[in-house]
């Protein structure tokens, strides 16, 4: 039976149908990605480099068409998934390269008559399960470096976003990966994801945190390598000395662009007193310029939810700020020609870090203010939080910037930039509950798509 992929900007829009792939459907996808590892690991490096390379360069071509078809499914606007597009494809083309540098090590013997080798090896099968906030950029940085160290790949995208890991799937094959090393299976986390846990060598997840727990519950009964990226309540801190306009910039972009559904979005500002009430006149200035629109609409910053239930979360904690006595800017739900998920940025003034709207990731456009009266508080509130993934602080004061670069609890920090932004080559994930596991991108991922082995030889 299809299911059928609709466009949150115009739900009258229907992308297409997908196939749903049952738990016999993902035995048969283990099976190939199990017969297909030893030619794939066995391939040279350069065979894999190529295929990465020529995948990245028709990703980079055709990313106006591809990122416009991911706008359209996910909600992003035009801009953003031609950038997200653009991320993937220098992704793969970074993997490319980074398949002919796998190194290992010579380690001098303390024995005399023996020699010592410290190489790497692929893991496997690895499965790999991604939401639907980056469908493109999160599958390459999973499934790129899967691929150029030798693994063979089991890939079940979200269930909103299919099109788009079709589109990519496809590319990657024509590109030249051999029948079985890259298997999509399209259809229910609930169903698949157990099926595929119960079958690979090594999972990597990116979703939500509950969803992460289930994972790796299964995961660790059958000893399989795990890698999870999980969810956020990043802080943002602004210093009364910080240069107000950027700080601005950093909190609206951080916080509202991409419909604030990035796990590296600004949710909490937590804000000094001297700046305090400049800074929120400013940042609703802001908001009221920012038009909220199609995702394809020219002009349009933000585009709508991804879907209902999305919507009904960001609405469920509009209620549940309000209750808790926060005062609310905006978070209006918006009519536009077409129906869809539309909301309005909303921002709480006067919260408290022990609000639920403080605690939880909503995964929508909505900020909170967090006053507080200087660095020192601004520090505990701002790790004060279960989640340790992106951190940021807008200040002009070296002291300050170096201070928060060394004590904030999170994995990414940001100094007078948004939280949300990274590069294709760096090491990303978090700490705490954000994150588990060794780190994605950059040369850090062979940690997680590689095993070690260490050789003695006596001669
Ligand atoms: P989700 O957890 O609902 O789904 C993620 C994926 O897991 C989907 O493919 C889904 O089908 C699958 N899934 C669902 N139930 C499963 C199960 N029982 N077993 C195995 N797989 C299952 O998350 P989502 O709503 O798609 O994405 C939003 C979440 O992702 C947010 O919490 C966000 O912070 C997080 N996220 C984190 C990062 C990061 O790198 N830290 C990046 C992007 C998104």
């Amino acid at each position: 039976m299809g299911e059928r992929d609709v466009n949150p900007s115009d739900t009258n829009d229907v992308i297409g149908e997908y196939a749903g792939a049952t738990a016999a459907d993902a035995a048969q996808a283990l099976a190939a990605a199990r017969s297909a590892f030893p030619a794939w690991s066995r391939a040279t490096a350069q065979v894999r480099a190529d295929v990465l390379a020529k995948a990245g360069a028709e990703l980079l071509a055709r990313r106006e068409e591809i990122g416009e078809l991911l706008a359209r499914e996910e909600g992003k606007t035009r801009a953003e998934g031609i950038g997200e597009v653009l991320r993937a494809g220098q992704i793969l083309q970074f993997f490319a390269g980074e398949a002919v540098r796998l190194a290992g090590e010579k380690l001098p013997p303390v024995r005399a008559g023996v020699d010592i080798d410290v190489t790497r090896e692929a893991v496997g099968v690895v499965g790999i399960i991604t939401p639907w906030n980056f469908p493109i950029a999160i599958a390459a940085w999973k499934i790129a470096p899967a691929l150029a160290f030798g693994n063979t790949v089991v890939f079940k995208p979200a269930e909103l976003t299919p099109a788009t890991a079709w589109e990519f799937v496809d590319i990657l094959h024509r590109a030249g990966v051999p029948a079985g090393a890259l298997n999509l299976l399209m259809g229910k986390g609930p169903l698949l994801g157990p099926a595929i846990i119960g079958g690979v060598d090594a999972l990597s997840f990116t979703g939500s945190v509950k969803t992460g727990h289930d994972v790796a519950t299964r995961a660790i009964t059958r000893m399989v390598k795990l890698q999870l990226e999980m969810g956020g309540k990043n802080p943002l801190v602004v210093l009364d000395d910080a240069a107000i306009d950027n700080a601005v910039d950093c909190a609206v972009k951080g916080a509202f662009f991409q419909t604030g559904q990035r796990c590296t979005a600004s949710s909490r500002l937590i804000v000094t007193d001297n700046i305090h009430d400049r800074f929120v006149s400013a940042v609703q200035a802001q908001m009221a310029k920012l038009k909220i629109d199609h995702a394809l609409k020219p002009g349009t910053d933000i585009g709508p939810a991804v879907d209902q239930r999305q919507l009904d979360q960001d609405l469920r904690y509009l209620d549940i700020g309000r209750r808790e006595g926060a005062r609310l800017t905006g978070g209006e739900v918006l009519k536009r020609d077409t129906p869809g998920f539309y909301l309005a940025p909303a921002l709480f003034t006067e919260t408290h870090n022990q609000m639920r709207i403080n605690i939880d990731e909503i995964f929508g456009p909505v900020a909170t203010i967090i006053r507080v009266k200087d660095y020192d508080e601004a520090l505990a509130v701002a790790n004060d939080t279960e989640f340790g993934l992106t951190a940021g602080i807008c200040t002009t004061s070296l002291k300050y910037a170096r201070h928060f670069q060394a004590h904030a609890q999170a994995g990414l920090v940001m100094i007078n930039l948004p939280t949300a932004g990274l590069d294709y080559h760096v090491p990303f994930g978090g700490r705490k509950a954000s994150s588990y596991g060794p780190r994605e991108q950059g040369r850090y991922a062979a940690e997680f798509y590689t095993t070690l082995k260490t050789t003695y030889i006596s001669s």
